[in-house]
């Protein structure tokens, strides 16, 4: 269908005639959430999978950052990058903490660390990064620079499931780590999330954490919250699972072809593989360069809007630039001017396991001839 509508992003689905039974064991055992049979198999699964060993699954993704922050009993200022969902900076809000935002490098779209001492305060606890489109953040750099100055680590990982950089998990990484299994990524459960800690003793006080506090029938040792993931949500999550590293390949060969139509056109620019990265090709941002394209950002997304192409600016507007957090220090333009740039360049577009060959290279037509293609 040469018309057909193409969304940024489209769900891995489980076979739902694979589900039906899956569905017919929960309605037997009559335990639908509280650590129940398919939660404790789907954190035994994933820790194999993405080779951590002490993983809790959530609701979604944005309790995880929240509840790190808890923890780790966070307060004061902590380092961040203002080019992310806004959940990142939402969840230190949440917690009463002053983010501070720091630039990021145009080349990777992540925390540039290079500027990070230059934010540190007496006040700052922690740095909390972003592997923004699963690209690995300098882990090296920000862990030098969190040792030095005593700092902890808390990577937003919702857009790295599955990303290994030289054979290690990149959630391997920092104090911990955060997912989101929410249903644009990568891999979902619908909505869900986790949280990816160091040692057992961390991650038992974090299931006491998502659930209220509890520690035992009349015992509760913390303000915790409510963050647990069904029985249902758990057993989608184990099917969907199965089905991830078909879909990763599959992103791969969109990317591929994407690049390969795109290496040539002039004011266009992506992102290329990382040297010993397994990547997860979540996201296919391009970046136009309105006086080398001849067309601005905005003109080219309408246009391919009006031919029936939903792209998506992320990330666009700066979470800095929200009222929120606008009037901080650290989100002045003076501050973020390649974070400002790059929002005003990039255009993600559609990227999902299956997206057919003819519908890539639709969309990269329409790129080639700045939309006036018939
Ligand atoms: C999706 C996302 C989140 C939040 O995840 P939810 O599951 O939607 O709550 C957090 N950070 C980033 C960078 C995200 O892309």
């Amino acid at each position: 269908m040469e018309n057909q509508q193409i969304t940024v992003t489209s769900p891995l689905l489980p076979d739902l005639q694979d589900f039906i039974p899956y569905l017919e064991d929960i309605w037997k055992r009559k335990w639908l959430t509280n650590n129940g049979h398919y939660h404790q198999e789907l954190e035994k699964a994933l820790s194999e999978y993405l080779k951590v060993p002490h993983i809790s699954l959530f609701t979604n993704g944005t309790l995880p950052l929240i509840t790190a922050l808890q923890a780790l009993r966070i307060t004061g200022e902590v380092i961040t990058a203002p080019y992310s969902f806004v959940a990142t900076t939402h969840s230190l809000w949440w917690n009463g903490i002053k983010p501070v935002f720091v630039d990021i490098d145009g080349e990777t779209c992540n925390i540039n660390p290079e500027k990070i001492e230059a934010a540190i305060t007496p006040k700052t606890a922690a740095i909390m990064p972003v592997h923004c489109y699963g690209q690995p953040c300098d882990v090296l750099k920000i862990k030098e620079i969190a040792d030095k100055y005593g700092l902890k680590v808390i990577y937003d990982a919702a857009h790295a499931f599955g990303v290994e950089s030289g054979g290690k998990s990149i959630l391997e990484y920092g104090d911990m780590s955060t997912l989101s299994f929410h249903v644009t990524k990568v891999y979902n459960t619908v909505e869900g999330g986790a949280l990816v800690c160091r040692d057992a003793e961390t991650k038992r006080r974090i299931d006491y954490l998502k659930n209220f506090g509890f520690a035992g029938e009349t015992t509760v040792v913390a303000p915790g919250i409510n963050g647990k993931l069904d029985e249902i949500r758990a057993a989608y999550g184990l099917l969907a699972l199965k089905k991830v590293d078909e879909a990763i390949a599959s992103r791969k060969r969109a990317a591929d072809l994407y690049r390969e139509g795109l290496k040539n056109v002039e004011g266009i620019k992506y992102l290329n593989n990382m040297e010993n990265v397994r990547h997860n090709y979540s996201y296919f941002p391009v970046f136009v360069n309105e006086k080398e394209y001849g067309m601005s950002r905005d003109a080219l997304y309408f246009k391919m809007q009006k031919k029936n192409i939903f792209g998506r600016r992320y990330f666009y507007p700066l979470i800095s630039a929200f009222s929120t957090y606008r009037g901080l220090d650290s989100a002045s333009l003076e501050n973020l001017p390649v974070a400002t740039k790059v929002a005003e360049s990039v255009i993600c577009l559609p990227m999902y396991a299956w997206l057919e060959k003819n519908n890539v290279e639709r969309i990269v037509n329409i790129i080639v001839t700045k939309g006036n293609l018939e």
